[in-house]
C-alpha cells in the first residue's frame, strides 16, 4: 500500500509533475490523467521489474513541480487530487472503521477477491471458449471423453471465478437469487419452468456468460477504480485513475442487453412463485413470448415487487444505455464528465460522472453473474417430480 513519487515530464509540452502513485496489488499496473496544460493522456505505472512511461519520461526529482496524486484501484477525492498529504487507501480504510468494519480486513479481502477473479478467469478462459466451439478434442487431455463432464467441470470452474468476483455486498445479492431457485424448486411447476428455461442454455450459458466475461477482462483496468468502494459497500466518488472513455463508452450498453435478455431467467422465476404459473403475468392476455419481445426498458418491472428480486433492478437504466450507445456523448477529462442526449430525438442531455458510470457497469456485471449462476443451478437440479 505503499507510494512511490516520480518526478515526469510531458513528451508534447514539456510540463513536469511530480507523481505521487498509490501502488496497488497486481502488476501490470497503470494509471492516466491528462496534462494539465496540452491536455494529452500521460500514463504511469508499473510492471513486476519496470516502470511503464506513456507520453512522459522521467526527469530529476524536484520537491516544487505539480502533484499529481494516483492509484490505480481506488477512486480519488477531486478535491485532493494534486494534495501532496493525500493517502486514499488510509482513507478508505479509515472511512470503513468508521462504519465499525474492519478497515485492514475489509480492504484486504476485496483487494483479494479483484486478484483471484482476474487469475481464476485467465485460467479457464480458453478451456470456456474451447466448450463453446466444441472443440471436444482439445479438451480431452484435461478432462476426458465424457462431455458433459467436461461441460460440468468447465462451467464449474466459470462460476467459481464469478464467486470471487460476488464478494462482499454482491455476495448477499447472489445468495438471494440463489434462494429463489431453491424456491422454484420446491413447487409443483418447477419442472415445466425448467425444460422452457433449458432452452436457452447454448444463448445463456455458452454465448453471453463467454462474452460478457469476456468483455469485461478487456476493460478491467478501467473497471478496476470504483470496484473495493463498491464491494465495501460505499458509493464511489471522485475521480478515476485509470480514464479509458473511448474503451468504456460501449460497455455498459452492451451489458445492458446482454442484461435485458437474462431478466427473463428472474421474471419466470418471479411467475411462478407468485402466479404458479412461469408464464402468467399481472397484466390478462401478457406471456412470456410478449414480453421477450417487449422493450428492454421495461424488463424489470415485473419481479419489483419481490423482495428478494427487486435489486435485480437497479442500476438498469435504459436512459443510459441510449445515452451512450449511439455515438452521442461526450466526454470532458478534465472534470471526468460524461454528457448524453436523452429522451425522444435526444432533446435532453445528461450529466453523468465517469466514477458513476463505472460504478453502473460493475453492478450490471455482478448481476449479471449472480442471474446466470442462478440459472446454472437450475440446470443442475433435475425436479423431483419431473413433468
Ligand atoms: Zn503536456
Amino acid at each position: 500500500m505503499g507510494i512511490i513519487t516520480k518526478c515526469v515530464q510531458c513528451e508534447h509540452c514539456d510540463e513536469k509533475y511530480r507523481l505521487r502513485f498509490n501502488i496497488g496489488n497486481k502488476y501490470p499496473q497503470s494509471a492516466t490523467f491528462p496534462c494539465h496544460t496540452c491536455g494529452e493522456d500521460l500514463t504511469f505505472g508499473m510492471d513486476e521489474d519496470e516502470s511503464i512511461f506513456k507520453n512522459i519520461k522521467e526527469v530529476a526529482f524536484r520537491m516544487d513541480l505539480k502533484i499529481v496524486n494516483l492509484h490505480p484501484e481506488l477512486t480519488l477525492d477531486a478535491a485532493l487530487k494534486d494534495d501532496p498529504l493525500y493517502f486514499p487507501s488510509i482513507d478508505f480504510m479509515v472511512r470503513q472503521q468508521e462504519q465499525g468494519e474492519d478497515g485492514i480486513f475489509g480492504f484486504r479481502s476485496a483487494q483479494q477477491s479483484c486478484i483471484l477473479y482476474q487469475q481464476k478467469w485467465d485460467a479457464i478462459q480458453t478451456d470456456f471458449r474451447y466448450l463453446r466451439e466444441k472443440r471436444w478434442k482439445l479438451l480431452e487431455d484435461k478432462y476426458g471423453t465424457d462431455q458433459k463432464e467436461t461441460e460440468h467441470k468447465i462451467l464449474l470452474a466459470v462460476f467459481d471465478a464469478a464467486d470471487h468476483f460476488l464478494q462482499g455486498k454482491w455476495a448477499e445479492f447472489s445468495d438471494n437469487m440463489l434462494d429463489i431457485a431453491g424456491e422454484a424448486y420446491n413447487h409443483l411447476g418447477y419442472a415445466g419452468l425448467r425444460n422452457y428455461l433449458l432452452d436457452f442454455k447454448e444463448d445463456f450459458l455458452m454465448n453471453k456468460l463467454y462474452e460478457v466475461m469476456k468483455s469485461y477482462r478487456e476493460v478491467e483496468d478501467a473497471l478496476l477504480p470504483t470496484l473495493l468502494h463498491q464491494k465495501c459497500g460505499f458509493v464511489p466518488e471522485g475521480h478515476s485513475s485509470a480514464v479509458n472513455w473511448e474503451k468504456l463508452k460501449m460497455v455498459y450498453g452492451d451489458f445492458f442487453e446482454i442484461y435485458g435478455d437474462l431478466l427473463l431467467i428472474p421474471t419466470s422465476l418471479n411467475n411462478l412463485l407468485t402466479r404458479n404459473d412461469f408464464n402468467k403475468f399481472n397484466t390478462d392476455g401478457f406471456n412470456l413470448n410478449k414480453y421477450i419481445d417487449a422493450d428492454k426498458s421495461g424488463k424489470a418491472e415485473n419481479f419489483k415487487t419481490n423482495g428478494n428480486l427487486v435489486g435485480l433492478a437497479d442500476f438498469y437504466d435504459s436512459g443510459i444505455r441510449n445515452g451512450t450507445h449511439h455515438q452521442a456523448s461526450t466526454f470532458d477529462k478534465d472534470t471526468q464528465t460524461i454528457t448524453f442526449r436523452t429522451g425522444k430525438g435526444g432533446r435532453g442531455r445528461k450529466d453523468m460522472s465517469l466514477v458513476n458510470y463505472i460504478e453502473h457497469c460493475n453492478e450490471l456485471f455482478a448481476r449479471i453473474l449472480a442471474v446466470l449462476k442462478s440459472y446454472y443451478l437450475i440446470n443442475m437440479m433435475k425436479p423431483a417430480n419431473p413433468v
